[in-house]
């Protein structure tokens, strides 16, 4: 058993913007469930955060944490959800604002994070083995991890779940943001910046990316957002684990928030579409194929691609739905087709869990052609809810969905190489092609029953890395 920390800046069922709050909610449970983990994790308390959450927090004690010159005050507070224990770093000025991310000082938030992270140490009954940090907001706790060794022998891990977010920074605040020499400066640069996500490759003693094919893109130019020399530097150092996903969370034959459960019959996926289709007022056609895109609308997802050819596919016998907030050109976009198809199209420009989960259910195909995709976890919760994925090779999308092959019978989705909109058109209509076809169809529906990606594996994957790092055990 060993003491794992966890460091992130969402985690269900707290607070979530994306695939990273799934992640960090549901890996500690893995860890403890499979592998015997004991693994805790901390996190920021924004005011965003449900009541439900707020109203169950044990206050434990208030400490000054130290940047640069100034000093301010952090609150530590913790809950216990599932055996986990989480604890939750409050701050009047920083945290106590709508939304959790986007502000003009989100660097100087996430670096006082990381201080507080490193100084609560002190104070809670806990001596983590292993610090285990996520994504940008968390890259300062590793590099002062490394520098400051709060905890003797801690080891530290960092995993990348998306490297175009780096949290950057002019490099003339260091003397407001740390108390530390000028000597660690060139740790925490890069190009002239104070760059947070390059601090912590720098000094963890392992890196991860969440699948393997993402560990080899960002070693290459067109994906490493400008850091492939510092990842090929670190290469041996960083590994590439596939995220799993809660099969018990996102279950359609127990799920509450969908009309009808299922395991795998398609007259009920019917009957929630129907259902669905009734309540945001698209009228339901019996023969016409459902396609959604459930998404941050955002260039990452390949949504140029979808522009581009989106009218000519609405052409033919289908239906599509989108589920997003995001950048207004592609908000603006979806509600102009849903104002012209009213009859086929459907711009939900909202977040909702529910109506997520709703569309997966209902839906028979799921569109996801991202430009680059770490790992992405859209189209496993689709593969759960029995929908078709269709989605372009790269990253975890690549080594998640494998092409439907009509010679062999195998693959459980649509995939096309090249970020090209008619490479994607002409593989929209292979996949129409094919549900047109019973036999095919059910084939490719049987595949995609058996697609399962929990968490046990790559559970098993993270231990192994932990111990690398962890002094041998001696018997005797
Ligand atoms: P990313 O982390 O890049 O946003 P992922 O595919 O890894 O992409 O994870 C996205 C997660 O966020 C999924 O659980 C998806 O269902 C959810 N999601 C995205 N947009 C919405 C939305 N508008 N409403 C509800 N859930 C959403």
């Amino acid at each position: 058993m060993n003491n794992i920390l966890f460091v992130a800046s969402e985690c269900t069922p707290f607070i979530k913007t994306g695939g990273l709050a799934d992640v960090v909610g549901s890996l500690p449970q893995a860890l403890r469930q499979y592998e015997k983990q004991e693994v805790r994790v901390i996190l920021p308390l924004y005011d965003e955060m449900d009541e439900e959450w707020k109203d169950q927090l044990e206050y434990l004690c208030s400490f000054d944490v130290q940047l640069g010159w100034r000093t301010q005050e952090a609150h530590l507070f913790t809950l216990t959800y599932n055996k986990i224990i989480y604890y939750f770093i409050s701050n009047d000025y920083y945290f106590t604002r709508k939304g959790i991310y986007g502000y003009y000082d989100d660097g100087e938030r996430f670096v006082f994070f990381s201080h507080a992270v490193i100084e609560s140490l002190k104070y809670i009954d806990y001596k983590p083995q292993v610090l285990h940090g996520h994504d940008w907001q968390t890259g300062i706790a590793i590099a002062l991890a490394n520098i400051l060794q709060p905890v003797e022998n801690m080891k530290t891990i960092f995993t990348i779940h998306n490297i175009k977010y780096q949290g950057v920074m002019p490099l003339d605040i260091y003397e407001d943001f740390f108390r530390l020499g000028r000597e660690h400066i060139s740790g925490l640069e890069w190009d002239g910046m104070l760059n947070c996500l390059k601090s912590a490759l720098f000094h963890a003693d392992k890196i991860t990316t969440v699948s393997p094919s993402y560990a080899d893109e960002i070693k290459d130019p067109y994906y490493s957002e400008g850091l492939h020399p510092m990842l090929l530097n670190r290469a041996d150092d960083l590994v590439g684990v596939i995220n799993g996903i809660d099969t018990r969370e996102y279950n359609p034959s127990s799920d509450p928030s969908i009309f009808m459960n299922y395991r795998s019959a398609r007259s009920k996926k019917r009957e929630n579409r129907m259902h669905l289709q009734q309540q945001i007022g698209l009228s339901y056609k019996e023969d016409s194929p459902l396609y959604v895109i459930i998404t941050r609308l955002v260039e990452q997802k390949g949504l140029h691609l979808v522009q581009h050819i989106l009218d000519e596919f609405l052409n033919q016998d289908i239906q599509f739905i989108v589920l997003g907030t995001g950048e207004k050109e592609f908000e603006g976009y979806f509600a102009d087709i849903a104002y012209r198809y009213p009859e086929k199209a459907a711009a939900l420009l909202t977040f909702d869990e529910g109506l997520a989960r709703q569309l997966y259910a209902s839906a028979d195909f799921f569109l996801m052609p991202s430009k680059f995709e770490p790992c992405g976890l859209s189209q496993l919760i689709a593969l759960q809810y029995k929908t078709v994925p269709i989605v372009r090779e790269t990253g975890g999308l690549k080594d998640t969905i494998h092409p439907y092959n009509e010679l062999t019978g195998d693959g459980n989705g649509f995939s096309f190489t090249n970020y090209n909109a008619h490479d994607l058109l002409n593989v929209l209509n292979y996949s129409l092609e094919i549900f047109n076809n019973p036999s095919e169809w059910q084939q490719l529906l049987k595949n995609v029953n058996k697609s399962q990606f929990s968490w046990k594996d790559s559970a098993h994957q993270y231990v192994t890395i932990y111990e690398s790092l962890l002094p041998e055990l001696v018997y005797g």
